[in-house]
């Protein structure tokens, strides 16, 4: 028998994030011939969001608008999404494991006292049963989990669930809720962004990160031209950030964001445990270092043993050539 399953959709600066439609694929996955009821707060205007997840496969997407909303606060988004869960029951909710998916969804699993299975990377149904695959010990292994739960939430890491092909022909019920917010704790007056190119680096194709092997500031310069060509974003290890070469906002590893791009390109990254830890397992891993023993050739899928400061540019230019 078919389930229903919910799934929370997420803003980020005027569009979906693309976890999202994952999410609604993951919840494909879960529904099986059951019901995808889509859920987008926000303060006004959500239709044109609302319509992206019927395109991306759900059934029956509910919009609730309230002016409290404008921004998340893990108090005002847990009161108006757990109305939605008391009224439709879901058997499962799933969401993002986003900044805001990690926020969220361990409150409301507790508040339920129901289980979360958090940063799945697979969903598959073997023998009737839902196991969900995650990344244990940093991403040196991997875990496989079945739920007996009546009711359950997922996050899902981004870029490895593929979402649904978009069809503009989809059409469903999208309807309007009206959840009364009480008094919140938290009011955010502004937010003020430090990320230095506005791409999300959880959710990038491509990323070219720095190391200490970069030097300065102004070695960063070519990474970003790659990363530039390439329509990627830049992120580096926390030597860089320590050295101050660039900002926390970009730190890959255990302490810093968890990648898994397409294409990771690690320049002077001498690829330490830790740093492994948030990018491992990118799809391909190419490594500039000019230590041919540097620990990064280990989990490199192409090395290229040179000077980055030689390597970088020619890449961009043999790249501008195709
Ligand atoms: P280094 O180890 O100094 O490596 C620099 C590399 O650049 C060397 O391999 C060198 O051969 C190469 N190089 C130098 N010049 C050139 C050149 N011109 N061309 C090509 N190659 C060149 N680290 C993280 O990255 N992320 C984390 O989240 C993180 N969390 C941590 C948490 C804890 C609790 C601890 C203890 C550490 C953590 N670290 C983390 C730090 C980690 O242990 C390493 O110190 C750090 O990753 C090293 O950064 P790096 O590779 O840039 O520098």
């Amino acid at each position: 028998m078919g389930k229903k399953v919910l799934v929370i959709g997420e803003i980020r600066e005027g569009s979906l994030r693309h976890v999202s439609f994952e999410a609604i694929a993951a919840a494909k996955t879960l529904a099986g011939d059951g019901e995808i009821l889509g859920v987008i707060c926000g303060s006004t205007q959500l239709e044109a969001y609302a319509k992206e997840m019927v395109y991306y496969g759900a059934n029956r997407v509910q919009i609730i608008e309230n002016k409290k909303l404008k921004t998340y606060t893990s108090d005002g988004y847990s009161q108006v999404i757990l109305e939605v869960i008391k009224k439709e029951e879901p058997d499962a909710i799933v969401m993002g494991h986003t900044a805001i998916g990690k926020d969220l969804t361990p409150k409301l699993a507790s508040r339920l006292d129901v289980g979360l299975i958090s940063d799945v990377v697979e969903i598959d149904v073997i023998a009737d049963n839902i196991v969900f695959t995650r990344p244990i010990y940093s991403g040196k292994a991997f875990e496989k989990k079945i739920f007996v739960d009546d009711m359950i939430f997922a996050t899902i890491r981004p870029n490895n669930i593929e979402a649904l092909s978009r069809d503009e022909s989809q059409k469903a019920d999208i309807s309007k809720l009206d959840v009364e917010i009480t008094d919140l704790r938290t009011i955010i007056k502004d937010i003020v962004r430090k990320t230095s190119d506005g791409m999300d680096l959880s959710e990038a194709k491509v990323i070219v990160a720095g190391g200490r092997g970069v030097k300065s500031k102004e070695g960063f310069e070519p990474l970003y031209e790659l990363a530039g060509v390439l329509g990627g974003a830049v992120g580096a290890s926390r030597g860089a950030c320590d050295a101050d070469y660039c900002d926390y906002s970009l730190q890959i590893g255990q302490t810093g964001k968890v990648v898994t791009p397409d294409l990771y390109i690690a320049c002077g990254i001498s690829g330490a445990i830790q740093h492994l830890a948030g990018m491992s397992n990118s799809k391909v891993i190419v490594a500039i270092n000019k230590d041919p023993e540097a620990n990064i050739f280990k989990v490199a899928d192409y090395g290229i043993v040179g000077d980055l400061f030689e390597v970088v540019p020619k890449l961009v230019d043999e790249i501008k050539r195709i």
